[in-house]
């Protein structure tokens, strides 16, 4: 009998992993199973070496390290959630080769229109008494850009040069915000200007400015995102009873209502109960001091990361990219541009092209590539590809972290 002493592990492409000390994970992206080992050094020494590239997924177990009660059963889970198998000797002396993907994208022919489908424009900016407690909402969640020293608008020319420069590109959507938006001075050429092309419309306003001839506006491809605070006064409240009841399609019409308690949450949902809301969110708001209210609402522990359960072509782009950043730009009313509000500006509209600035923020900026595989503590983390892109949220608060008890 020859070969008997050693078996072959493999482990499957579409199995990913990751181990940091004396924790693992692995994730089967086809059928969503995982394992996680803690405080195991047999076992995270093994999947350490099937997950190195230069073994090729398949690893030599000696028959002895295989009689090891620790080992078997790992084994026995890992085949059992189809992540990987083991093969006699005797079925291959040589080392058979697994073959895995590996996340690229082609930048040999930099196109703009794979690397760019929202852009979000602000219209105005300036002071917003009414609205001042949120003013930095804007850099939590699409919002109007509240400025106590001066109000700024959009010079049209500016305007036109950008939607000229979008226009054969098959953007997705652009975002019109303004603290008030359909009082643009430019609003009728605006329009006019955008409605025979292909992009999909979102306008955010908040609902105190909402008139009810804006709806005119919200046509086939326009939805309007309404920013409603609270308390809500008994104005805002009619408005938002008579747009449930009018709207014959609700998804033109976007209730998003912007929260920073569990008291305000409880108003909120009753709002959403009596008046059946379809297209209605809780947009948190961070004050400053209600971090508890996060940690509560929005922080994430291991179940909810688990029940995420993305696929393969996610897992491999969160490798390289950013998915809530990438491909979005948003440009203020003076045309400065930005890849993400938190983070530096990338230029100014006025100086260049478009596509110089998109192909300068790829190649070296820091907002569309920024993922948790490199940002701490989450580099330290077996979670980092399960858990959803880095959000505006902890990039506001410098906390890059939202999740509970995931170093336990
Ligand atoms: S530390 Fe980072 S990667 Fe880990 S669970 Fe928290 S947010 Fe996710």
């Amino acid at each position: 009998m020859k070969n008997k002493e050693f078996h072959w592990l493999s482990i499957e492409p579409y199995v990913h992993g990751v181990v940091k000390t004396n924790r693992a994970l692995l994730y089967n992206t086809l059928n969503k199973k995982y394992l996680i080992i803690h405080d195991q050094p047999d076992i995270t020494t093994l999947i350490s070496k099937l997950l190195d590239t230069n073994n090729g997924r398949v690893i030599k177990l000696s028959s002895s390290l295989l009689q090891k009660t620790t080992i078997k059963e790992f084994i026995e889970s890992f085949r059992k959630k189809y992540m990987g198998d083991l093969y006699s000797s005797e079925w291959s002396s040589g080392k058979p080769f697994i073959f895995a993907p590996n996340p690229i994208i082609k930048e040999s022919t930099f196109q703009l229109q794979d690397f760019l489908h929202e852009v979000t424009i602000h219209l105005d900016s300036g002071p917003n008494p009414k609205m001042k407690p949120w003013k930095n909402a804007y850099y939590q969640f699409p919002f109007p850009q509240i400025d106590d020293t001066k109000k700024k608008e959009m010079d049209f020319k500016l305007l036109e040069s950008l939607i000229v420069q979008l226009s054969p590109l098959p953007i997705a959507t652009i975002h019109l915000v303004g603290n008030e938006v359909f009082n643009y001075s430019f609003w009728i050429p605006l329009m006019e200007m955008i409605k025979n092309k292909q992009f999909r419309l979102k306008i955010h306003s908040p609902l105190s400015h909402l008139e009810d001839e804006n709806l005119i506006y919200s046509g086939k491809h326009t939805q309007v995102s309404l920013l409603i605070t609270l308390p809500i006064n008994m104005i805002d409240l009619r408005k938002i009873e008579a747009l449930a009841q009018n709207q014959v399609d609700q998804s033109e019409i976007e209730f998003n209502f912007v929260v920073q308690t569990p008291e305000e949450v409880a108003a909120v949902s009753e709002i959403m109960k009596t008046f059946k809301l379809k297209n209605s969110f809780f947009k948190p708001y961070f004050n400053g001091s209600n971090l508890d209210f996060f940690e509560s609402m929005v922080f994430m522990n291991p179940t909810d990361i688990l029940s995420s359960r993305p696929g393969q072509k996610q897992i491999l782009s969160r490798y390289l990219l950013n998915e809530n950043d990438f491909g979005r730009l948003t440009v203020l009313p003076d045309g400065e541009l930005f890849a993400n509000v938190n983070d530096p500006r990338i230029g100014i509209l006025t100086d260049t092209n478009l596509a110089d600035l998109v192909k300068k923020e790829w190649k070296e900026g820091s907002s569309w590539r920024r993922i948790r595989i490199n940002q701490s503590p989450c580099n330290h983390c077996i979670y980092q590809f399960l858990c959803p892109p880095v959000s505006n949220y902890e990039l506001y608060l410098k906390k890059f972290n939202f999740c509970h008890t995931v170093f336990e």
